[in-house]
């Protein structure tokens, strides 16, 4: 009889983000296939288990992808308790969909275990709400990312039609991205806020418009980018200004350092 693979989200990056249900998980995991950027304390947790770094960081290929299938399948023959650890949620952007598929074909037991997203770690990191009454009742979850041979993204439909949308792996593509979504129709006068290695010490918040996304973006520390826009970023910049003053003024503050935040507008 074969185990059972967990496929779990380890969340946005600071250790103590992680579900209880997912630590529980990694106490007893036998082995651990996990993503490049997942924090050495999480896992530290799977103090028993054999761990395995599989998938690149943004562009994991097909090819790659099937022998991560093979061999999540290959280890539920050998142990009860797989562990496939990815970044976030794994039901985002994380082909999960082809993992659970694949397991499936083979027989193979199959749970997941949700993580925070890196849309609502942004959020947190903003002290701003993804929704607002009478300003934001909807929210999208896109990336303008598409694998090769694959259709067309509605990603742009998809940002011109909500309040508020959270661009996951955009950040090499801000140029690509700004001249389609006002090509479109979005004003280039919308508000932009891109915040880098969300939940983690060195986070980063820079604010500015569409139409400038581009220099807003710039001067990344290298970390895991999210593009944020919205018309509730227009007042994110006050809020910033809250926040550094915080920062600067109480130690235990939980905020950016404020020599790392920055005004692209
Ligand atoms: N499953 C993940 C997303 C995987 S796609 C989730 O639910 O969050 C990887 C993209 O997620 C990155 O290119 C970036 O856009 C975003 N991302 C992940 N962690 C992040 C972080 N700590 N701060 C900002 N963006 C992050």
């Amino acid at each position: 009889m074969s185990g059972t693979v967990y496929l779990v989200g380890a969340g946005p990056g600071a250790p103590d983000l992680l579900t209880l249900r997912a630590a529980r998980l990694l106490e007893r995991a036998d082995i651990v296939f996990h993503d490049a950027l997942v924090h050495p304390e999480v896992l530290a947790l799977a103090a028993r288990a054999e761990k395995i770094a599989v998938g690149k960081r943004s562009s994991a290929h097909s090819a790659a992808q099937k022998f991560i299938n093979k061999r999540l399948a290959d280890a539920a023959r050998k142990h009860r308790v797989v562990v496939r650890l990815k970044g976030g949620d794994p039901m985002l952007f994380g082909r999960a969909h082809e993992e659970i598929d694949h397991l499936r074909g083979a027989g193979i037991s199959c749970e997941v275990v949700p993580g925070v997203t890196a849309a609502l770690a942004a959020s947190a990191e903003l002290r701003v709400s993804l929704t607002r009454r009478g300003a934001a009742r909807s929210v999208t979850f896109v990336t303008p990312r598409v694998g090769k041979g694959e259709a067309e993204s509605s990603w742009v439909r998809a940002v011109l039609h909500a309040d508020t949308a959270a661009i996951y792996m955009g950040a090499g593509e801000a140029q690509a991205i700004s001249r389609a979504l006002i090509a479109a129709g979005k004003p280039s006068s919308t508000p932009v806020v891109v915040v880098e290695n969300a939940s983690l010490p060195d986070a980063r918040r820079s604010h500015g418009t569409l139409g400038r996304l581009a220099e807003v973006a710039a001067n990344g520390l290298g970390g895991p980018v999210l593009i944020l826009l919205g018309e509730i970023y227009r007042d994110s910049a006050i809020i910033e200004r809250w926040l550094s003053a915080r920062s600067s003024s109480s130690p235990t503050a939980l905020a950016t350092p404020s020599g790392r935040v920055r005004s692209g507008s």
